[in-house]
């Protein structure tokens, strides 16, 4: 068996792994490289040619979730290799690319998207899918994007657990270790470990849970009247932790017909099992909706907002109905992005969040904790290894709070371990 790391051992994002063996060859995750603070995104990977290389002779796909960090290039997939993703996860990625779909000049990639999103095989969690000789099982996890999983991947008598991108500190991270405890290590002993590290390199962030962050949402909400809040339109999470801090304010919700769509497939997915994910009432904003318009400039509102022209010209279609001392953005993101002098500055936040009276920073990882990492490798044990990807500082797993032995398993460079060639580049 061979697991092969092609990228992810040194950069966070533009993850792909592969797993094969003479039988088969899977991948876990096809994505994209993070863009740099102008937007650009360096990436070889990126074209036709490069991804028909990479696939070729791959029999399947497999995508732990929908950000472009690992999804980012399915498109250039030929049709004759099968992806998969989460059901719920699929719409959320068909819903996206609809509405990219509506800017000039993308129409014909929009096309080619949405139609290979549609032929997207559907995981379920917990519902094993064999390619070949492999099987995989999907077992949820929550992240920053709804519908995430990580893989326990079986083949020639070994096991492989691949965490994707996780966390143990969201409304949905309960059930992180009782997962493996109690349905994936009664299968047998894990023999690799394939996990994140993105938060080795931000080792210096506080770790709020989104309970803590909502009640303070709450705080903030209850200062201000007129509240603006940026975050990912499609991390359900974020979104249910300002629609509940909102929800006892009693002011109107509004967002854009984009957002509103992304908030009703959470209301049927995760809003059938919770009344934190059930976004009920939402008000889809036009600035011509005098009523609507006059509503929120009485009792005060949360609107969620992006960095974009459109909503730049509804701040300003509102702005002079707005006591500024009584208005704030809520900027519910990477600080860095909005950091001045970082590598990871994007301009056009920065642009955005300066239009506002007050702003106010909220955020909190959609990425595991070291202690969280700690515990994972802890109870999972592997038997062979553990390889860190995602993480600009791989190393830095030798620094989790784990015994000497599992230190010593940790993987970053090539080397084959009782019969399994790993290749890391
Ligand atoms: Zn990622
Ligand atoms: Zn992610």
């Amino acid at each position: 068996m061979k697991i092969t790391i092609h990228r992810g051992i040194n950069q966070i994002g533009g993850c792909i792994t592969e797993i094969s063996n003479s039988e088969t060859r899977i991948l876990i995750d096809l994505g994209q490289n993070l863009p740099d603070g102008e937007g650009v995104v360096k990436d070889d990977f990126a074209s036709r040619e490069a991804i028909e290389k990479i696939t070729q002779g791959i029999d399947a796909i497999f995508y732990t979730h929908y950000h472009g960090d690992h999804l980012g290039l399915f498109h250039y997939v030929p049709d004759n290799v099968q992806q998969y993703l989460g059901n719920v996860a699929k719409r959320v990625a068909l819903c996206k690319h609809r509405q990219l779909s509506y800017i000039k000049g993308r129409e014909e990639l929009s096309a080619e998207e949405i139609a290979k999103l549609k032929k997207m095989g559907e995981l379920s969690p917990g519902q094993s899918i064999n390619i070949g000789d492999i099987t995989i099982t999907p077992y949820f996890v929550s992240h920053s994007a709804y519908d995430a999983y990580m893989f326990l991947i079986e083949a020639e008598g070994k096991k492989i657990l691949h965490t994707g991108d996780f966390r143990g500190h969201g409304y949905l991270s309960k059930g992180l270790l009782p997962t493996i405890e109690k349905f994936i290590l009664p299968q047998g002993k894990v023999d690799f470990l394939i996990t994140e590290g993105t938060m080795l390199s931000r080792r210096g962030e506080k770790v709020m849970t989104e309970n803590e962050l909502q009640k303070e949402a709450g705080r903030i909400m209850t200062r201000y009247k007129n509240v603006f809040v940026m975050c990912s339109s499609t991390d359900m999470e974020r979104l249910a932790t300002f629609y509940a801090a909102n929800k006892h304010l009693k002011r109107p919700l509004v967002c854009d017909r984009f957002q509103k769509s992304i908030l009703e497939i959470f209301t049927e997915s995760a809003g059938i099992r919770s009344q934190l994910f059930h976004f009920d009432k939402v008000y889809d904003f036009n600035p011509t909706n005098g009523k609507l318009v006059e509503w929120m400039s009485d009792k005060g509102f949360c609107m969620f907002v992006r960095a974009t022209d459109k909503f730049k010209d509804y701040y300003q279609s509102l702005a002079t109905r707005l006591d500024p001392n009584e208005t704030v953005l809520i900027y519910s993101m990477w600080k860095e992005y909005v950091n001045y002098d970082g590598k990871h500055t994007v301009q056009r936040y920065l642009d955005f969040v300066s239009m506002f009276p007050n702003v106010e920073k909220l955020h909190t990882s959609g990425h595991a904790s070291a202690e969280c990492l700690a515990n994972v490798c802890n109870l999972v044990n592997p038997t062979l290894g553990i390889i860190p990807i995602h993480s600009e500082q791989s190393d830095n797993y030798r620094k989790l709070n784990i015994n000497d032995t599992l230190k010593g398993k940790i993987i970053t460079t090539s080397q084959d371990i009782e019969g399994v060639e790993i290749t890391t580049f």
